[in-house]
Parts: structure tokens; C-alpha cells; sequence
């Protein structure tokens, strides 16, 4: 017989279900636990954690007429993928990426460069892997980075946290950054001579950090990268080559909340990705 969960893992399980659901991999079936390969798995760290204590995990592929199947107490396919991440440091221990983010971060100082420093509490740099093999530029911090100091951490950033995880990957594999790295006023867009003023710094990062695929999430983000304001509809779903780069345009997590129904379409920007990263895409049937 199966093993029953605990509230807090059927909570995940179910928020996770509900993620696939918003995606459209809506056909699902259950296989039961294999113990072994559960603790090789849990060795290997290829089952998503909530997921693990529980002995189950998701895989989304094909099903035979071409429909997407979730399937429960298998790998999350993509972990078995290439690495997300360069390997680290130099044959001397140190880490040149991670030094040189530390200067640009010292360069941006207390900055009061451009007029948002004037609302804001805490800069937002960055989070993630200076090696990361995959980037995300968003727009600019929010309520919750602002307070926190981190990108991405409010209710969009737990839906890119979904969206990550549901590419196989974790966060601390990617590396996450804003054009602007203090709130604007009310989470207004940021003006031009803001995200001029410091997008220095972004692409400061991005040079060091060098992902092969970045993703701009939102209009912000694709028209400062891209150095051109466009219609996002016209720049998703396909790859851009940039700066020696893979530039993937997608939806932001922040627009995705609002309207659900598009999620589909940033999941299929987010499988551009990974293909273009080598991680394993649903097999085709
Ligand atoms: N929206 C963004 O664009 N960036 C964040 O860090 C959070 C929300």
C-alpha cells in the first residue's frame, strides 16, 4: 500500500499538481512507490525535496497520442540533464566570478545614482549561481525584495521559483537579477533614465556570469537587453542571439499571475530553454 502523506507534503504535492494543471499537463496516473529507487534517488538528489520524504516526484512527458502525462514517483527528468552550472573556481580555489560580482556589487555602493534610491530599503543585486548556465532578468524589486534584499521572493518570485523547478533545476543553479536594482514607486515601470542609469550593472553581471541562455522576463527586461522597446508577442518563442548569448523572451511571473491562461505560452518559451541548454525536454511519443 501506498504511503500516506503528511498535510505539509500533500500541500506541496497539490500546489505543484495545481503549477502542472496552470501549465496545461493536465493527464495524470500513479505508479507505486519503488523503495530502491526512492533512496537512490534521495542519494542523488534527483527528487525535488518536499518530494523526496514522501517517496514521490512529478515527470511531465508526452503521453502516445501527444498529450502530456504528469507522472508520480518518477525523476524529475531534467535533473538527470547536463549541469545548470559551470564548475567552480579555478585550480587556485578562487572564484573570479564570484569576486568580480563582489566588485560590481562594492561599485554600486549606497547608490544614489538615479531618484528610486529615494523610496527604497534595501538594494537588490542579485541571487543565484555566479556559474549558472541559465539567467533571468526581471524588471525591478517589489515590496517583498525591497524589504528582503533579494529578487524575486514575493508571490511572482514563488511562481518562478515553480517555473524553475519545473524546468528540473533549482534555484540556487540559476543566477536571477533586475534592470533596476531598487523599487520604483508603487511598482511602476521604471523609467528609462532609471533603467539606463543602472543597467550598467546588469549587463556588468552578465558579462561575469556569462549564462548561455538568459531569459528576459517581461517587456522591461527584453527591451533593455535587447536595447529596442517591441511588442513582447513579437520577440517570444524563439531565440535571440545576443552578446555570444541565447536570449529567450517570456512572459513576467507577475503578468502570468494576473492572467493564468498564459502560462502555457511561457512554459513553451521555457522548454526553448531547455532545449537550448541540453536539459531534457517531455519525449516526444
Ligand atoms: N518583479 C521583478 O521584476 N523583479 C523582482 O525581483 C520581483 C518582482
Amino acid at each position: 500500500m501506498a504511503p500516506s502523506l503528511d498535510p505539509t507534503t500533500q500541500q506541496a504535492l497539490a500546489a505543484r499538481l495545481r503549477f502542472y494543471r496552470d501549465l496545461g499537463l493536465t493527464e495524470l496516473y500513479r505508479r507505486p512507490v519503488d523503495q530502491a529507487s526512492t533512496t537512490t534517488l534521495q542519494q542523488n538528489s534527483a527528487v525535488l525535496p518536499e518530494e523526496t520524504e514522501a517517496g514521490v516526484a512529478v515527470e511531465a512527458s508526452d503521453g502516445p497520442d501527444g498529450s502530456t502525462v504528469i507522472q508520480e514517483n518518477e525523476t524529475i527528468s531534467p535533473r538527470k540533464a547536463p549541469r545548470a552550472s559551470t564548475p567552480n573556481a579555478d585550480s587556485t580555489g578562487l572564484d573570479d566570478r564570484e569576486a568580480a560580482l563582489r566588485v560590481i556589487r562594492e561599485d554600486i555602493g549606497d547608490c544614489t545614482r538615479c531618484a528610486l534610491h529615494k523610496g527604497r530599503n534595501k538594494i537588490v543585486f542579485a541571487d543565484g549561481s555566479a556559474h549558472a548556465r541559465l539567467m533571468f532578468v526581471g524588471e525591478g524589486p517589489g515590496a517583498d525584495e525591497d524589504a528582503q534584499g533579494l529578487p524575486f521572493v514575493g508571490r511572482a518570485g514563488q511562481l518562478l521559483n515553480n517555473m524553475i523547478a519545473a524546468m528540473g533545476l533549482k534555484r540556487e543553479e540559476v543566477y536571477i537579477a533586475n534592470v533596476v536594482k531598487c523599487r520604483p514607486p508603487g511598482n511602476r515601470t521604471p523609467e528609462p533614465e532609471e533603467a539606463n542609469t543602472c543597467s550598467q550593472f546588469l549587463f556588468r553581471q552578465i558579462d561575469v556570469v556569462k549564462p548561455q541562455v538568459l531569459v528576459a522576463l517581461g517587456a522591461t527586461a527584453a527591451t533593455y537587453l535587447l536595447g529596442q522597446r517591441q511588442p513582447l508577442a513579437g520577440l517570444r518563442g524563439r531565440v535571440h542571439a545576443w552578446r555570444g548569448m541565447q536570449l529567450i523572451v517570456t512572459y513576467h511571473p507577475a503578468y502570468l499571475l494576473r492572467d493564468p491562461r498564459q502560462k502555457k505560452e511561457a512554459w513553451a518559451d521555457l522548454q526553448i530553454a531547455m532545449r537550448e541548454l541540453g536539459l531534457k525536454a517531455p519525449a516526444k511519443s
